[in-house]
């Protein structure tokens, strides 16, 4: 019987876990590794790159279609369902023949809707659960795309993968998170479950617990984490690698949080959130205030003839709301951005006014 996907993220206590190493290597570090991250309860997928798509074209490509079966017979041997990245559809044609449980769409593939409409058509009458990659740049709805285009071959099992955004000499991360677009793709597909890749958003061992952190406190479903025997040998991506016994020590610390709270019971982050939104109503009833004075100089700039923008007024308005940052606690970029946006509001009120 094939293996349902989603249905699996679901059941499973949080977090489902994905691991396996970047690039499969031999038969031996496949029973290896699938072997010990058998032992680890959360983990219910093994994950192995058969097909590698580097950046240069000198570094190691991945082994191909030959280890294919040692992927398929590392995970019967540990009894782990085994997920490989395909990029096109001769990929899904092996894979598929091989027996592999769950394909994923790597990041440098999303990008592509002529290789993700290829894709799609090659797995079509298929029931094989897909993962998709969001892709490299920060595009929702690039990502989006990817999901209609497989949903529009009948693909049914999708699940996505949160592996981070391609920025340029990022000073922290491989790939930056951008929480806001695995987000808005929660609220865009609900039906649809989130799984963070760490590894490739820090391409780092050090900061794989705060993101997996991150994660979990924003109620993603499961992780993605690079594990292989030796690391420091891997063939691809060897410095965010970690071993089987690292992968427990870093589930062992994550802090899982309820999503909901107990029926009837009003907790202390209810409370809180309804402040939140009391505080928002006002906030925007003061905004509309401030409007309809804006409005009322504008009637009085257009009777006696005095233009919308004067800047020395303004500038006097803006250094003196900055100067309160320090007492407010709130930064000055921050206030800065405030006073520009509601600034900006008052003259389009204006605007409206005098040019009625
Ligand atoms: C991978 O998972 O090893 C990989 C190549 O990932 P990504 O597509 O996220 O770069
Ligand atoms: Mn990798």
């Amino acid at each position: 019987m094939s293996f349902k996907l989603v249905e699996n993220v679901k059941e499973a206590k949080r977090p489902f876990v994905v691991a396996g190493p970047c690039s499969v290597e031999s038969q031996e570090q496949m029973l290896d590794i699938a072997q010990s991250i058998a032992k680890n309860s959360n983990v219910k997928l093994l994950r192995g790159g058969i097909w590698k798509p580097r950046t240069r074209p000198n570094s190691f490509e991945g082994v191909g279609g030959i280890g294919l079966p040692w992927l398929v017979e590392a995970g019967k041997t540990a009894g782990l369902p085994v997920a490989t990245e395909i990029a096109n559809a001769q990929h899904v044609e092996l894979a598929l023949k091989a027996g592999v449980d769950v394909l994923w769409i790597g990041a440098r593939t999303t990008v592509n809707p002529f290789a993700v409409q290829e894709i799609a058509d090659a797995i079509r009458g298929t029931d094989i659960p897909v993962m998709i990659k969001n892709p490299i740049n920060p595009d929702l709805n690039l990502w989006i795309g990817a999901f209609e285009r497989l949903a529009k071959a009948n693909v049914k099992d999708l699940v996505g993968i949160h592996r981070g955004f391609s920025v340029y000499n990022h000073p922290k991360y491989r790939n930056a998170p951008n929480w806001e677009i695995p987000i808005g793709l929660m609220e865009k597909m609900p039906e649809i479950p989130i799984i963070n890749d760490p590894s490739h958003i820090c391409g780092n061992r050090t900061d794989l617990l705060s993101i997996a952190q991150k994660a979990m406190d924003l109620n993603f479903a499961g992780l993605m984490i690079e594990t292989h025997p030796n690391p420091d040998k891997a063939w691809s991506d060897a410095e965010q690698q970690i071993t089987p016994d690292n992968l427990q020590e870093l589930l062992n610390q994550l802090i899982l949080r309820d999503e909901v709270l107990e029926e009837g019971e009003v907790g202390f982050l209810e409370l809180q959130r309804r402040k939140i939104s009391e505080l928002d109503d006002e906030l925007f009833q003061l905004l509309q205030l401030r409007m309809q004075i804006a409005e009322d100089i504008g009637k009085y700039k257009r009777e006696n003839g005095i233009v919308i923008l004067q800047s020395k007024h303004w500038h006097t308005i803006v250094h003196k709301q900055l100067a309160k940052s320090n007492e407010l606690g709130l930064s000055e970029e921050f206030l800065r951005i405030i006073l520009d946006a509601i600034h900006q509001e008052s003259i389009n009120k204006q605007n409206s006014v005098m040019n009625f």
